[in-house]
């Protein structure tokens, strides 16, 4: 087998800025069509990407890509609540998927995307793309081989100043932040660890503009028990930049600092720096799906995976709104 040949689905900026430009390094896979519902982008990147034009698509005709033997995966990178219809679409056009996170909007639909590509036979994978970067490895090592003791506690923060567009509409994005950015807290404690929260509390930031988050949490923190009595502390916000992954441990920590972004990530120990390469994230996660497919063997971030991380974002709003421990 070949490069494998992906579909992105939704040209906005994650495809444009970091997507499509990785698949011009990736070693198994190469962006072979686009799905988009603004005619005017296609011009440019049919010519950037020499796409022919039987590889192009729309919302209302995306179903024909079943006929397009070029196309064996569908990457879809639409806004959240977007994300179930169009995985389950591309599994009954028999193509193996990759979602953006988080995975869906709610629990239920993730279980519609796992049935529907288990119905079909293909493989699902969510965008979780620091599993393949080296200081977040590094930190799953902490957890796994406890080079520092065992983990007692974490703290992890994802935040930004500000946003816009359909991120603070909650049919379309599920929720504020925290479905945007906290998730990657979620993710890097779960990670870490290599244990599943038992157990959330949550409390609400104060809104500073009340006017732009009607419906959505404009910061919030929770913290997480995880088994052994470690305690995650968590922070997420619209409203100030963060971006932290530390653990403590009985005999030293680690700390990632930026933890999460696309580059640049820096890492600290109690015995010193990290020593690790940056890497296009992107592109080693595409290009391990392709092989995953191509050795038929399971994706490092299925869909699964996904899914719990959706099933703990619910329950650190239920835990938000009722202001009770929520257990899992
Ligand atoms: P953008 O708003 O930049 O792009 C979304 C694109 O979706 C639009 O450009 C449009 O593409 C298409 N679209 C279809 N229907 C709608 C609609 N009703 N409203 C708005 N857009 C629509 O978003 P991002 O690219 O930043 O995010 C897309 C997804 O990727 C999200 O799920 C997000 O969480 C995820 N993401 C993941 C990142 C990661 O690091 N893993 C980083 C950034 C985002 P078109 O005009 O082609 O139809």
């Amino acid at each position: 087998m070949g490069k494998l040949g992906i579909a992105l689905v939704g040209l906005g900026r994650y495809s444009a800025g970091q997507l499509a430009p990785a698949l011009k390094e990736t070693e198994h896979c190469y962006l072979a069509g686009i799905v988009t519902g603004t005619p005017s982008k296609v011009d440019k990147w049919k010519k950037d990407y020499d796409i022919p034009d039987q590889n192009v698509y729309n919302y209302q005709n995306f179903d024909e890509i079943k006929n397009n033997p070029e196309i064996d995966i569908i990457y879809v990178v639409l806004p959240n609540a977007l994300h179930a219809e169009y995985v389950v679409r591309a599994a009954a056009a028999g193509k193996h998927v990759i979602c953006e996170k988080p995975m869906a909007v709610t629990v239920e639909d993730c279980d519609k995307m796992i049935k529907a590509c288990n119905e079909a036979g293909k493989m699902l994978s969510i965008g979780y793309r620091l599993h393949f970067e080296p200081h977040n490895k590094e930190m799953m090592r902490t957890g796994k081989e406890k080079p520092f003791g065992n983990i007692i506690k974490l703290k992890a923060g994802n935040g930004m100043s500000d946003t816009e567009g359909w991120r603070l509409d909650k049919k379309l994005a599920g929720g504020g932040p925290l479905m945007d950015v906290g998730i990657y807290c979620v993710q890097g404690c779960r990670y870490t660890t290599g244990m599943e929260p038992v157990s959330i509390t949550a409390k609400e930031t104060p809104k500073t503009r009340p006017e732009q988050f009607v419906s959505l949490e404009e910061g919030l923190t929770w913290q997480m028990k995880f088994p052994n009595g470690i305690i995650a502390e968590c922070n997420t916000s619209y409203s100030k930049n963060m971006n932290l992954l530390r653990a403590d441990c009985e005999k030293g920590w680690a700390e990632l600092s930026p933890a999460y972004a696309y580059g640049g990530i820096k890492g600290n120990t109690s015995e010193g720096k990290m020593d690790f390469p940056q890497v296009n994230q992107q592109a080693r996660q595409m290009d391990d799906f392709a092989v995953a497919i191509k050795e038929k063997r399971p994706t490092r971030v299925p869909g699964e995976m996904g899914r719990q991380d959706v099933k703990i974002l619910q329950a650190i709003y239920q835990a938000m709104e009722t202001q009770r421990e929520v257990f899992l």
